[in-house]
């Protein structure tokens, strides 16, 4: 059998890749080393609880091809992101906003907020923010810093807040307003019916191989003397592991997720998301699954994610892309651009800190070039 295009990995980019091609007429086979389709974004149903197995995901954008390509294959509820973060005994909410401010310092105008993160500003002294931890109390000041970002932040990535890009910390809003909304974004909300019937939907009846590595596949069905068997391929695996790591490692992040099903209780914390923002508590957040659809399901189910080194052979979740590693990828990226007839795409494909609006809008791009 002779297919246009051959899609690794069923998260995202591949599954837009997938839909955008078939529909464009192309003959088209996925594979996907899990054994299962959907990458990070897969979402499983359990005890009437769409469990998001892979971490939170709650889609947010405001890119109007997006938001209209996406709802081709779902309807979205209309969740809003209001995590709380947990100090020791005192209880904050997120993004960093008017409440934030308030229960921080007992004040209740946005002129009083202002006053005061202007002057821990100037208390230390930070004119140009070079790193995560001068950008962070530059914006909210020393004492959000401490108690709602360093912990936290160390633990997420394994390293000093110093040692850390300060984009990182710019994903999160700030607001001198009673909003407790995380997202800036016009359009946000959870897939009715969950992740994987997205990328069900957009996947079709496309040929899924699963359990099957990019490798193991060349090595089964791509003989030397038959080397056009894909006009192309769609690669969404890990860069370096493509080019056998020739260049050296790439850094990531990894994650470890412990999931509970607690049968007797209907609301473990009141919110899909609660982060632990102290440094003594070993995980980041809690997710109670059932709050992102409005208290659904029997019981409740929780997953408590725990941040962890990433070794080779383990779940990449997060690039790293600090100095080091994205000069890497630069040079992984001129070889990706010699290899002819393949696409790099995805979190890890791209090595970038994508949200999934971005990953849909890249595939989107990309495959406006190739069926120009
Ligand atoms: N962050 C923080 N405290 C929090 C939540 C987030 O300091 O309570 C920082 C942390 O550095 C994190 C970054 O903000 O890596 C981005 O957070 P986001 O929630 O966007 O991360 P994701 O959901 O992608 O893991």
């Amino acid at each position: 059998m002779r297919y246009d295009c051959l899609i690794v990995g069923t998260g995202l980019y591949g599954a837009v890749f997938a839909q955008r091609m078939r529909e464009a007429g192309r003959k088209v086979l996925c594979i996907d080393k899990r054994d299962h389709i959907g990458g990070n974004i897969y979402s499983k149903e359990e005890h009437g609880i769409q469990v998001h197995k892979y971490g939170a995901h709650i889609f947010h954008t405001s890119d109007e091809r997006v938001w209209e390509y996406v709802n081709r294959f779902t309807k979205f509820n209309n969740f809003v992101n209001s995590p709380i973060a947990v100090y020791g005994d005192e209880i904050y909410n997120l993004p960093f906003n008017m409440n934030t401010f308030s229960r921080m310092w007992n004040i209740k105008t946005p002129a009083e907020a202002e006053e005061i993160i202007k002057k821990q500003r100037e208390e230390s002294g930070i004119t140009e923010p070079k790193n995560l931890e001068e950008q962070a109390i530059s914006l909210v000041g020393r004492d959000i810093y401490k108690k709602l970002i360093e912990g936290y932040t160390e633990k997420q990535w394994g390293r000093k807040c110093s040692e850390l890009p300060a984009f990182i910390i710019k994903r999160l809003p700030v607001r001198l307003t009673y909003n407790n909304n995380y997202f800036n974004d016009i359009y946000q909300g959870i897939p009715i019916g969950g992740y994987t019937a997205i990328i069900e939907r957009m996947l079709g009846d496309t040929p899924v191989i699963l359990g099957t590595s990019y490798r193991d596949f060349i090595a089964e069905n791509m003989k030397k003397d038959d080397p056009d068997k894909f006009d192309l391929v769609v690669y969404t695996g890990m860069i370096d592991e493509y080019f056998g790591y020739e260049l050296g490692n790439l850094e990531y992040r990894s994650l470890r997720f412990e999931e509970e099903y607690l049968p007797d209780n209907e609301n473990f914390q009141g919110n899909a998301a609660v982060n632990y923002t102290a440094a003594d508590v070993p995980y980041t957040r809690i997710i109670e699954h059932k709050h992102f659809e409005f208290g659904k399901g029997e019981g409740t189910v929780i997953t408590r994610e725990y941040p962890a080194k990433w070794n080779p052979g383990d779940e990449p979740y997060y690039p790293i892309n600090d100095e080091k590693n994205s000069k890497l990828y630069e040079s992984y990226r001129e070889l990706a651009d010699k290899e002819q007839n393949v696409i790099f795409g995805g979190r890890l494909g791209a090595y970038k800190y994508y949200d999934m609006d971005k990953v849909i809008a890249a595939a989107l791009e990309m495959c406006d070039k190739v069926l120009a």
